[in-house]
């Protein structure tokens, strides 16, 4: 396949006061050029470390990469900073949650969207602005005229995360992160943001990562899908496969946690009992062992001692074998 982005063993530590966290602990995956990989996993799961690590965003001083992140078949991993900015807003473009950490209250979002299209392309002032426009109309902004020259504030939510996608998109890029894109949103607002981004990426062309905790986004917006626990990935597969069969106790787990499409909004939620493990001492063996309710299907204790590896293509880390991931999934865990 045409990887656009190939991510190898990857291990990000930080040092802190208490130690050293694992924040990254030997992943692997790949984007193919204009797909979407969804990285789904709760907070502290390594997801969007990893992705600020693909930009290059991570602090040099506390933090050390391992591994490869080959964009186009360059090690981003090696880049020198000053190379990695002419890739930033250029090549690889982010969306974040809160479009204000991404837009200035004190410039016109219509500026905050020619400048990287000033800087990467060398176009002037006036072609900029021209540019801003267009792009304002593409993400749906009415009146893009005279809103070019609003302050953000005088932007709904929705309007503020549609300037942001503008503002990401300007130059084109060849992939595009959106960590967490539509949380902070109402589910239609939400709705519109992710049909947007569905429609520009068949313009663009661009490959997505798409970071969220919500499985439910995730079917609607991804071609492939990587579950993430403890700074590893433990799933992996088409959306398809993952949604419709998954084969690890946690994506279980995050599958009866989802609200049901069509269901009762009142019907309570199974959460995952316990909490996302420690990075500092992450646990022994399979991580999701102190949260996991079939160690006893695994012989010995396998679970607490012994990694499970992901395998290739699609593949779960779990020691129970393919036809109890089955069996499992069929007679307990399927929603009915
Ligand atoms: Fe659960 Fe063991 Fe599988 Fe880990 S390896 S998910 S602890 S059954
Ligand atoms: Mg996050």
């Amino acid at each position: 396949p045409d990887s656009f982005l190939s991510v190898r063993d990857l291990r990000v530590r930080f040092s802190t006061e208490d130690g050293i966290v694992k924040a990254v602990d030997g992943l692997s995956f790949d984007v193919e050029r204009g797909k979407t990989l969804g990285i789904v996993g709760e907070s502290g799961s390594g997801k969007s470390v990893t992705n600020l690590t693909v930009l290059g965003l991570h602090n040099p001083k506390t933090t050390t990469v391992e591994g490869e992140i080959l964009l186009d078949g360059q090690d981003l991993v090696t880049t020198p900073e000053k190379e990695l900015e002419k890739l930033r807003g250029n090549k690889v473009a982010m969306i974040f949650q809160d479009p204000l950490t991404a837009l200035s209250p004190y410039y016109t979002v219509g500026r905050q969207i020619a400048e990287p299209f000033m800087k990467h392309t060398g176009a002037s002032k006036k072609e900029a602005r021209e540019r801003a426009i267009e792009m304002l109309t593409k993400v749906g902004i009415p009146q893009p005229k005279t809103r070019v020259d609003d302050y953000p504030h005088q932007f709904s939510g929705g309007m503020r995360q549609r300037a942001m996608i503008a503002m990401a998109l300007v130059c084109d890029p060849d992939l595009l992160i959106a960590d967490e894109p539509t949380t902070a949103l109402d589910v239609t607002v939400q709705a519109q943001i992710l049909d947007l981004l569905k429609d520009l990426q068949q313009e663009f062309g661009s490959a997505i990562i798409f970071i969220t905790h919500d499985l439910g986004v995730i079917s609607d917006m991804a071609d492939d899908l990587l579950v993430m626990y403890s700074g590893r990935a433990v799933e992996r597969g088409s959306v398809r496969e993952v949604l419709r069969e998954p084969r690890h106790p946690y994506t279980w787990g995050l599958l009866s946690s989802m609200p049901r499409l069509g269901g009762s909004t009142s019907q309570p939620l199974t959460p995952i009992p316990g909490s996302p493990p420690s990075l500092l001492n992450p646990p022994s063996g399979c991580p999701f062992h102190p949260r996991c309710t079939f160690t006893d299907k695994v012989s010995g204790d396998r679970c607490s001692t012994e990694r499970p590896a992901l395998g290739t293509g699609r593949a779960a880390a779990c020691h129970l074998t393919a036809e109890q991931k089955q069996t499992i999934f069929i007679d307990k865990i399927q929603p009915r």
